[in-house]
C-alpha cells in the first residue's frame, strides 16, 4: 500500500539544476543548509520506491523573463515513463509565452500529464494577469490540474534585491481571480502562501475547485487554526508536499506523526486527498 504521496517535488535531474534553478543554486544549497546533488531518473525513483511513495514530479518555465533553460513538458514526461507506478508528472509553459504557452498545454495533455506547475515570482507575473486567461481555459478544457506557488519563496532569498525576484506575483489573492473566473478548474495553492497564510486559507475555505498543498510548512509551525480546518472543511482539499530537494519528506512526516492526528486524517492528507485530485 501506498505510504505516502509527495505532491510537490522539484526532480534534482541535471537539466533542473543546471537549468531553471541555476542562477540561484549557490544561494539556496546555503539558504537550506545542505548539497543539492544532481540524480538520475533509477537514484530518484529508488528514493521513493524505498519509502513505499510516489511523487508529483514538477516542471518549471520561466525562460522569457528569467533567461534560463525550462524544465519542461518533455523531460518531465519522461520521467514519469521511467518509473509510471511511482510518479505523476506535473509540466510547466511559461506564462508570458503567449500563443507558444498555449501549444504547450495542448503538448502537456496529449503526454499524459496530470497537471501544469506555475512560479509567479520567478514567471514574473501575475496568474490574473489578463493575458492568462486562454490559459487557464484550455488547462480546464484538458482537466490539467494547476499548481501556482505562493508567498515567500526561497529564490533569491538572502541576496541583495532578492536576486531581482518579487514576492508580489505570487500572492495567493492573484490565483482566487482565476479560480472565480474558472470553476472547472482545479488549482493547488502550494506552500499556504507564507506572508498571506490567512489570504491562502481564505480562498481554499471559499472556493470548492482550490485545493492546498502543505508543502513548506513544517507540521509543528503549524497553527491551530490551520490544524481545526485540516481536520474540519478543509479535511478533503489538503494535502502533503515535501519540496524535495528543498525539504525532505522523511523529516516532515516524522513532524506530521509527532501532532497525533487520526489515521483518518493522516490518510486523507498524505494519500487519498492528491490521489483523488489528480483521478479526476
Ligand atoms: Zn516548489
Amino acid at each position: 500500500m501506498t505510504r505516502f504521496i509527495d505532491a510537490h517535488v522539484h526532480p534534482p535531474v541535471a537539466s533542473f539544476l543546471e537549468g531553471p534553478i541555476a542562477a540561484f543554486l549557490d544561494d539556496l544549497q546555503a539558504h537550506v543548509d545542505e548539497e543539492i546533488v544532481a540524480q538520475t531518473a533509477d537514484e530518484l525513483t529508488a528514493f521513493y520506491r524505498s519509502r513505499d511513495a510516489k511523487a508529483v514530479l514538477l516542471g518549471w518555465n520561466s525562460r522569457t523573463k528569467s533567461g534560463l533553460r525550462s524544465l519542461g513538458n518533455k523531460e518531465i514526461s519522461a520521467l514519469v515513463e521511467h518509473a509510471p507506478e511511482v510518479f505523476y508528472g506535473f509540466g510547466a509553459v511559461d506564462p508570458t509565452g503567449g500563443a507558444g504557452a498555449v501549444a504547450g498545454i495542448h503538448q502537456a495533455a496529449r503526454l499524459g500529464l496530470s497537471g501544469l506547475s506555475f512560479h509567479p515570482a520567478s514567471e514574473r507575473i501575475a496568474p490574473s494577469d489578463r493575458d492568462g486567461r486562454q490559459l487557464w481555459e484550455t488547462a480546464s478544457e484538458h482537466g490539467l490540474v494547476c499548481l501556482f506557488h505562493t508567498g515567500f519563496t526561497r529564490l533569491g532569498a538572502g541576496v541583495p534585491g532578492g536576486g531581482g525576484v518579487g514576492l508580489e506575483p505570487a500572492r495567493p489573492i492573484h490565483v482566487d481571480r482565476v479560480a472565480a473566473a474558472h470553476p472547472g478548474l482545479k488549482v493547488i495553492l502550494a506552500h499556504t502562501g507564507p506572508l498571506w497564510l490567512d489570504e491562502a486559507i481564505a480562498i481554499t475555505v471559499h472556493k470548492e475547485n482550490v485545493h492546498l498543498c502543505l508543502s513548506g510548512v513544517s507540521p509543528k509551525a503549524m497553527s491551530p487554526d490551520l490544524l481545526d480546518l485540516i481536520r474540519g472543511p478543509l479535511l478533503q482539499r489538503v494535502h502533503f508536499g515535501s519540496d524535495y530537494p528543498f525539504g525532505s519528506p522523511d523529516s516532515w512526516l516524522a513532524e506530521w506523526d509527532s501532532l497525533g492526528l487520526s489515521d483518518d486524517v493522516s490518510r486523507a492528507v498524505l494519500v487519498d486527498n492528491i490521489e483523488a485530485l489528480l483521478a479526476r
